[in-house]
């Protein structure tokens, strides 16, 4: 008998093109041209397969509960009448079954409009919105076709959404080069309850632009040391403060909780892609590994989502904080860490089995948050979860790099 879990959950690409341009899209402007075959829209017949498909996935896997998550290029060009029909078919589906279907939605905010909020409310969707901080910032990668910043009307679409009580979260991808307490005070004060941040899609082919101008060494670590201020300044809070999905995960991991998700801890990753055309595919992030890096021949026309556990690029997804490089089998944090997210390790010469693009900053940041856990903590806590001291040079030694 199969051991395997089913999954999760699923990102429904309903759209895959967009309606910006932004610099750093792995979509568009990372080297897959592949969307360039998609259809721009998922046709009625490929929502039919794939909601057919999943539902008896949950069966087959006695899943209770599942989650779509509709994402792009920009999902809301799918248009409303588009997402009433997804949504009524979908929870029909599911409810005949008594099965729990939540469904999410990530968009840049620009078409978010009240109609629009309407609708999302009383579908009960959550709504991620892509904002990457105050106009300065978001403007400079964030553009539209026409090279115009796109912020001022992703504020009035999260402003739309907040009037309509729309559950509403924000992910920001992080900037090294911002002020982690001046982006940490904008979003506060948007009044959002659930943050994140995400490390930028880089790997040793395409490394991050502070990496190109200074190399990566154990003594500069931009990406950690701006991660920790960031979390200095949110710890400290003794406000109402939203949630940092990141920051979150890695108190409760430290904490010896079950936790973590595709960027970082122990647990498998129970999320797919399907595309417009129905393909199914791995996380969406190796799209910056290359052309078509992610197409393994998998459709919901044709293939139930458990045959998507043994493709190579889908398994090794699934399996990548379990299937580790040397070097991070040997690392004091791997348990937490789990080798950082699959995308960030990937390299001509030995494909993903390297640590982390991002390792010396993963592990600064992490070892930080340890420490600084240990001196807020209880002796009882401390002693339960078996918490000790961790430096940052103690976990360079375990890895033998102590000396570089
Ligand atoms: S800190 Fe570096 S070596 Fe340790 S598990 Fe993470 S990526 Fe691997």
């Amino acid at each position: 008998m199969s051991p395997r879990k089913g999954l999760n959950g699923l990102v429904v690409k309903i759209a895959s093109r967009c309606n910006l341009n932004c610099s750093y899209c792995y979509m568009y402007n990372m080297g897959d041209e592949s969307y360039r075959q998609l259809p721009k829209i998922m046709t009625d017949a490929v929502v039919d397969q794939l909601i057919e498909r999943t539902a008896r996935h949950c069966e087959d896997f006695k899943l209770r509960d599942f989650e779509f998550i509709l994402h792009g290029g920009e999902p809301l060009l799918a248009g409303k009448p588009f997402l009433t029909r997804f949504v009524e078919k979908a929870k029909k589906r599911f409810e005949a079954k008594r099965m729990k279907l939540r469904i999410g939605i990530q968009t840049n905010g620009v078409l978010l409009d009240e109609a629009w909020c309407k609708l999302l409310s009383a579908s009960s969707i959550n709504i991620g919105i892509s904002i990457d901080g105050p106009a300065g910032w978001h403007d400079k990668y964030r553009k539209d076709h026409q090279l115009n910043g796109t912020h001022a009307k992703t504020l009035l679409g999260l402003r739309a959404a907040q009037n309509e009580k729309c559950k509403v979260g924000v992910l920001s991808v992080m900037d090294a080069s911002s002020d982690p307490r001046s982006m940490y005070e904008y979003f506060n004060q948007l009044g959002i309850d659930d943050l994140d941040f995400l490390w930028p899609d880089h790997n040793y082919e395409k490394l991050p632009e502070l990496y190109i101008r200074r190399s990566r060494a154990p003594g500069y670590t931009p990406f950690g040391d701006w991660w920790i201020r960031l979390f200095d300044c949110w710890f400290a809070d003794r406000f109402s403060k939203p949630r940092i999905r990141f920051l979150n995960q890695v108190i409760l991991m430290i904490l010896g909780r079950d936790a973590g998700f595709e960027s970082i801890g122990q647990e498998e990753n129970r999320y797919l892609i399907v595309e417009t055309d129905g393909g199914i595919e791995a996380s969406d992030y190796l799209k910056a590994c290359g052309d078509g890096f992610t197409k393994e021949g998998l459709n919901v026309g044709n293939h139930e989502f458990s045959e998507a556990f043994d493709t190579p690029l889908m398994k090794m997804h699934r399996q990548s904080h379990q299937v580790m490089s040397e070097t991070c089998m040997q690392c004091k944090i791997r348990e937490v860490c789990g080798g950082g997210h699959i995308a960030h390790r990937f390299g001509n010469g030995n494909g993903f089995d390297n640590p982390s693009i991002y390792c010396f900053d993963l592990m600064k940041l992490l070892t930080h948050i340890q420490n600084t856990l240990l001196g807020q903590l209880s002796a009882k806590t401390i002693r339960e979860a078996g918490l000790v001291e961790m430096s940052y040079e103690d976990v360079l030694e375990s890895i033998n790099m102590h000396n570089c």
